[in-house]
C-alpha cells in the first residue's frame, strides 16, 4: 500500500502541534526545566521544518526546502541540547547553530528550485550526527538515571541509525533507488518521525515527573533555615543506615548535641542571631563529619549526627572539633557564639534500635548539662 506523503505531513503537523502545547501547558511551565524548554523548541522546530516541506513542488520550493531542511537540523540540535541539559551545561552556542548553518548553505547551493533534495547528504548526516549525540548523552552515566531514559535513548538512537540508513541509501542508491524510496523515503519517515515524536513526548515527560518528586522529596526531608536534614529526613536515613550497621558488624556512634543557653542569645542580641548562630552550627557539623555521616537538625537547637564505623571516642574527637570549628567562625554582628554540650551512645554492632540509641545519646546530654555544659558525655554501653 503506497502511504501518501502530504496526508502523512498534514497528520505529523496535528499531532506535533498538540504536543506541542500539551506540552508547554503541562510540562514546562510547571517544571520551567531547561530540557522541557528545549523539548518545545524542537517540537516547533519540527512542526515549522515539516510545513515549509508542504511547499515542495511549488514555485517557494526554492527557498521552501532548505528552509525545512535547515529548522529541521535546528530542531535536532535542540534535541541534542535538551539531552544535555539532562545532567551537565547547553552546548555552546556556535555547536548548536553549525549543523543548521551548513545545512542551509548546503541546501542553497544545491539547486534548490528544480532540485527537492539539494543538500540531501548534509541534511541527512546533520540529522544522523545530532540524534546519535542526543542519545550518547541520555545514555551517559548520571547519578540519578532513571528508568524513564531508557526510551529516550532508545528513540535517539533509531533515529540516528534511521538518518544514517538514509544518508548512505542516498549517496549510495540515488533518491530514485529502490532501497531509498522502499525503506527510507519521506513517507517512512514521517511515519517513523511522528511514532518516535509520542515516545520521546511522553518520556520527556515522565522524567519532569519524575525530577519534579525527586525535588520535592529533597526539599520535605531538609531543615530550611540550615539546609540540614530535618527530624523526619534524618530519621528515615538513620534508621536504614543503622540496620545496615548492624547486619554488617560495623560499629557506629549518634551525638546529640544543644546549643548551650540559647535562649540568651536570642534574649540578648536578637533572633537573627540566635538563626545566624544555628546556621554556624550546621556549618561547623558538616565541616567536621565525612560526607557519608548524617548529620540533622532534630528540633529548635538541637542537632543530631549519626557517624558510620566510629565509636564513642571517635564521637568525642568529631564533638571537640565542632566546637573549636564553632568558636573559630567569625559572626557580621560580632557576638560570642554560644557553646555547645553532646551526648554520645555508640550504636550498631550493640544491635539497637534507633530509638534507644537517641534514648541513650538525649540522657547523656542530660547529663552534659547538669555537668556545666560545654561537654560531651558519653552514655554507659
Ligand atoms: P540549655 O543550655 O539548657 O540548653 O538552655 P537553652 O537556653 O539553650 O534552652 P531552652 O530550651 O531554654 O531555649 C531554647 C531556645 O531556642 C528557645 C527558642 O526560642 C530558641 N529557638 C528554637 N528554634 C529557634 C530558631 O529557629 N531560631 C532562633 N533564633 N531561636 C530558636
Ligand atoms: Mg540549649
Ligand atoms: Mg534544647
Amino acid at each position: 500500500m503506497p502511504l501518501d506523503t502530504s496526508t502523512l505531513r498534514v497528520a505529523f503537523g496535528v499531532v506535533a502541534l498538540i504536543q506541542l502545547v500539551l506540552f508547554y501547558l503541562v510540562t514546562f511551565r510547571r517544571t520551567r526545566s531547561a530540557y522541557s524548554a528545549w523539548w518545545c523548541a524542537a517540537i516547533g522546530l519540527f512542526l515549522a521544518g515539516s510545513a515549509a516541506f508542504l511547499l515542495d513542488g511549488t514555485s517557494h520550493q526554492v527557498w521552501a526546502n532548505p528552509l525545512g531542511n535547515t529548522l529541521l537540523v535546528a530542531g535536532s540540535a535542540a534535541v541534542w541540547a535538551a539531552a544535555r541539559s539532562l545532567h551537565r551545561g547547553r552546548p555552546r552556542v556556535a555547536q548548536l547553530a553549525a549543523p543548521p548553518l551548513l545545512t542551509a548553505l548546503a541546501s542553497a547551493a544545491d539547486n534548490p528550485g528544480v532540485n527537492a533534495w539539494s543538500g540531501g547528504p548534509v541534511f541527512l548526516g546533520m540529522m544522523s550526527l545530532l540524534f546519535g549525540l542526543a542519545a550518547r548523552e541520555v545514555w551517559r552515566p548520571v547519578p540519578h538515571r532513571v528508568r524513564t531514559q531508557v526510551p529516550l535513548a532508545v528513540a535517539s538512537w533509531l533515529l540516528s541509525l534511521f538518518y544514517l540508513g538514509r544518508g548512505v541509501a542516498f549517496v549510495v542508491d540515488g533518491v530514485d533507488g529502490f532501497v531509498f524510496t522502499t525503506y527510507f523515503g519521506s513517507a517512512v519517515t514521517t511515519l517513523i518521525t511522528l511514532t518516535l515524536l509520542v515516545v520521546v513526548s511522553f518520556t520527556m515527560a515522565a522524567l519532569s515527573n519524575d525530577q519534579v518528586t525527586r525535588d520535592l522529596r529533597h526539599r520535605a526531608a531538609r531543615d530550611g533555615l540550615t539546609g540540614l536534614l530535618n527530624r523526619s529526613g534524618f530519621l528515615d536515613r538513620a534508621d536504614r543506615e543503622l540496620m545496615r550497621l548492624t547486619a554488617a558488624g560495623i560499629p557506629g556512634a549518634l551525638i546529640l548535641a544543644d546549643l548551650d543557653r540559647f535562649k540568651q542569645v536570642n534574649d540578648t542580641y536578637g533572633h537573627a542571631a540566635g538563626d545566624t548562630a544555628l546556621r554556624a552550627f550546621a556549618e561547623a557539623c558538616s565541616r567536621s563529619v565525612r560526607s557519608t555521616d548524617l548529620v540533622g537538625r532534630y528540633g529548635g537547637e538541637e542537632f543530631i549526627i549519626l557517624l558510620s564505623g566510629a565509636d564513642g571516642g571517635r564521637a568525642e574527637a568529631v564533638s571537640a572539633e565542632i566546637s573549636r570549628v564553632l568558636q573559630g567562625t567569625p559572626t557580621a554582628q560580632g557576638f560570642p557564639l554560644p557553646t555547645v554540650s553532646y551526648g554520645i551512645a555508640e550504636a550498631g554492632a550493640a544491635g539497637r534500635g534507633l530509638e534507644a540509641v537517641i534514648a541513650a545519646a538525649d540522657a547523656a546530654l542530660y547529663a552534659a548539662k547538669s555537668q556545666g555544659r560545654n561537654r560531651a558525655v558519653r552514655a554507659a554501653v
